[in-house]
């Protein structure tokens, strides 16, 4: 390992207290701090004077050399401890950060910590993910993490040094390339800011021209205005040439820096238990005795470096200051420009609480055809009632012309005048109503109801049926042949009656297309309606990916509720056709009653004679005579055959305003639109109110950068703020 570094404060403890409070607010990833940092090249005792300085026995071993950075706080205070924890570093993900956070020691100090240091050291690596030999084995060579040892005592120093992994030019066994670099980008993340003092830690006993460390430093201290060289090592600086080149550095001779050289021993592999006074007798001898005694030994750089750190703090707070409410300001208007927040559930909940009233609101107006209500309902799309009441229009009169097989005869048998049958020769094109109808038809087809995009069948799944490109066909005109057929393939032994079942048959296939016409009808009201859905979704939640997600979450609830609708309509249409045919209406009668006389009244008309009576009203006269006879020429077959004809006529009149009736009542209106399964209340404040909070952050949640950017901005703005107020206190 080569160059570590480290950050010593001493002295003036309430602005340096200051500044360590907001090291522990991880500020300095924000704004730099006044700091303190020690580098140096592999062996050049870094270690050493680390633990010269705190006390503190760190590891000489090389397996354990610095490996991610150490903060070293020392604090005067009448309580005798040390605390030992994990701060994670800036990009680590929040698990993470949970659970190094768990990581914390705390046992009073002396020799009982002396002696376990190295096995904390040991722990805190393993669980920063560290692998335990650097050579071999899973896991990190290095990690962003700061373990943070604060010792507190009565006789402590204010102190704070920050170790970091020293750069390393070659890659040894078990660090590679990718190691190299991100190491070398950490020890440049610490020495780069102006308000870090750099401790260039130099062997005195090698040639500093061979120090990687001084370049380093010169990198990022043009000037050599913040860098201080700490020489260590000189009781093996032997050879008096060697000896007079590190007094040249001392007195600034040679290579000078603002900060100077300070000369500092160690204790080394041979000292043995000596004190530190003991090994600074060394500058009492030559030729370091000749050197200023306040750069020569550990008390004169701990002073020094106190004061060091008080001075740039002190010229360097006033900015401080300024940085952090500016950068509080820049971070706030970022998070304004990401809009509202839905971070946690209730935001989400109230922001799609809003979005689910809003589609309410529109269901309601569209219902209703109040599109003054907004004026998104100039868009065609959302004009929903009017589309289903043309459609519906459309499919009664189509239905009325055409749902039958083949047509009746022509016989006036009106029940009402909407229900009546039109005769097969009818130009119906040229009645009002039928210019109605032709333009209600081309309204519908502009809507593009049938134009149906793959992706739409796609997501309706087989609930609707395919829209035929032509009308259905129309009924054929040879009713009396097939009643004739119908009639001879089903008699039985009956004398001037027939079978029962034989209105059943005739009516089932006299209603044969009422089933086709139907489902086309349905479907074209579902897609209707599933656009109308579409439409609002997008006029009221333009955001797509949140749109997406919520069309996911309620697809599969209007699917089903389509299904139902669709199920009710078949369930119409089995009661209509496979059912005995059967009405309480009276009208059945009436009808029936009515038919029986146009046929009697056929019979005698020409047996009729005109008569001229009062006031000159034409009428016909018939004598009783003629009436017993007049049904003689006909056979029985005849006979029958008519009567199934006028049954069958007037049952599938009323059966098919029944049934357009209830298709509409029940299938359309009440499960499509206004009921309370209708597919539109699928998405109320309700649904939102009882959606899972798992699925209504995955609707509603921001996307992942987002949220990160809004959750991190946040964060940085609460320690900003909570900087600011130490900074002021
Ligand atoms: P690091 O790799 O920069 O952390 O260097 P270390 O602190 O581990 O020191 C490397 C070796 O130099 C160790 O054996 C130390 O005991 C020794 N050492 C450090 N400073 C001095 C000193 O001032 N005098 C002597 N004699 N040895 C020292
Ligand atoms: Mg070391």
């Amino acid at each position: 390992m080569a160059v570590g570094r480290d950050i010593i404060a001493l002295s003036n403890p309430a602005l340096l207290e200051k500044v360590d409070k907001l090291r522990d607010l991880n500020i300095g990833q924000h704004v730099p701090l006044p700091q303190l940092v020690v580098v140096g090249d592999q062996s050049s005792g870094k270690s050493s004077l680390l633990e010269s300085l705190t006390g503190i026995p760190f590891p000489k071993d090389q397996s354990l050399c610095t490996r991610h950075a150490t903060q070293i706080t020392s604090r005067r205070n009448s309580d005798d401890r040390v605390d030992i924890r994990i701060i994670p570093g800036p990009h680590a993900s929040e698990d993470y950060r949970k659970d190094v956070e768990t990581f914390q020691t705390r046992m009073s100090s002396g020799l009982k910590f002396r002696e376990q240091f190295v096995d904390i050291l040991k722990k805190a690596n393993e669980r920063m993910g560290l692998r335990a030999d650097i050579s071999t084995g899973n896991g990190a060579v290095f990690s962003e993490d700061v373990l943070k040892i604060e010792v507190h005592g009565p006789d402590e120093d204010y102190l704070t040094i920050i170790d970091v992994p020293g750069i390393f030019r070659t890659t040894t066994q078990g660090t590679t390339k990718d190691d190299m670099v991100m190491v070398k980008d950490l020890v440049k993340r610490y020495i780069r800011d102006d308000r870090t003092i750099i401790l260039a830690v130099l062997p005195s006993n090698v040639d500093i021209a061979t120090q990687e460390i001084l370049e380093l430093a010169e990198d990022y201290d043009k000037n050599g205005e913040r860098t201080l060289g700490v020489l260590t090592k000189p009781d093996l600086v032997l050879e008096p040439s060697a000896q007079a080149a590190v007094c040249d550095l001392v007195q600034g001779k040679k290579r000078p820096l603002t900060l100077g050289y300070f000369l500092v021993r160690n204790r080394g592999a041979s000292s043995g238990s000596k004190e530190q006074p003991e090994l600074d007798q060394i500058f009492q001898q030559h030729p370091w005795i000749d050197l200023p005694q306040d750069r020569v030994g550990i008390p004169a750089l701990k002073e020094q470096l106190g004061s060091l750190l008080v001075e740039i703090t002190r010229r360097e707070f006033p900015k401080l200051l300024q940085d952090v409410s500016n950068q509080i300001k820049e971070c706030k208007r970022e998070l304004n420009s990401l809009g509202p927040p839905r971070q946690d559930e209730r935001e989400q909940r109230s922001f799609l609480s809003r979005i689910a009233e809003t589609f309410q609101d529109r269901a309601r107006a569209a219902l209703a055809a109040d599109y003054n209500a907004d004026p998104v309902f100039d868009q065609d799309e959302l004009r929903l009632i009017t589309h289903v009441v043309n459609i519906t229009d459309v499919f009664s009169a189509d239905f009325q012309q055409g749902a039958h097989s083949r047509h009746f005869e022509n016989l006036d048998l009106s029940i009402s005048s909407v229900a009546s049958e039109m005769p097969a020769d009818c130009d119906c094109e040229e009645t009002p109503v039928g210019l109605m109808i032709d333009k209600l038809r081309a309204l519908v087809e502009e809507a593009g109801v049938d134009n149906v995009a793959p992706g739409e069948l796609a997501e309706l799944g087989d609930i609707i049926v395919p829209l035929p490109p032509h009308r259905t066909p129309m009924p054929r005109d040879d009713f009396s042949a097939w009643i004739n057929d119908v009639y001879l393939q089903s008699r039985g032994l009956d004398l001037g009656t027939f079978n029962a079942n034989l209105v059943s048959t005739a009516f089932a296939e006299q209603s044969r297309k009422w089933g086709d016409m139907t489902k086309i009808y349905m479907s074209r009201i579902i897609i209707t309606l599933h656009r109308f859905i579409a439409a609002a979704f997008r006029s009221i939640c333009p955001e797509e990916q949140t749109r997406g997600q919520l069309w996911s979450a309620i697809l599969e609830s209007l699917v089903e509720r389509y299904k139902v609708a669709m199920a009710q309509a078949s369930l119409l249409i089995e009661v209509e056709q496979r059912k005995k045919p059967y009405t309480l209406n009276r009208q059945f009668t009436e009808a029936l009653s009515k038919a029986r006389g146009y046929r009697v009244t056929g019979l005698l008309r020409p047996k009729a004679r005109k008569d001229i009576r009062q006031y000159g009203e034409l009428q016909y006269m018939v004598n009783l005579d003629d009436i017993a006879k007049a049904a003689e020429g006909k056979s029985n077959v005849e006979q029958l055959q008519e009567e199934i004809h006028d049954i069958l006529h007037a049952y599938y009149s009323l059966a098919l305003d029944r049934f357009i009736d209830n298709v509409f009542q029940l299938a359309v209106d009440y499960y499509l639109l206004h009921g309370p399964s209708s597919p539109l209340k699928v998405f109320t404040q309700d649904w939102v109110i009882n959606l899972e909070s798992e699925k209504l952050e995955r609707i509603v949640g921001e996307t992942k950068s987002a949220k990160k950017r809004r959750s991190k901005l946040a964060k940085k703005i609460e320690d900003l703020s909570n900087a600011l107020k130490i900074l002021k206190t």
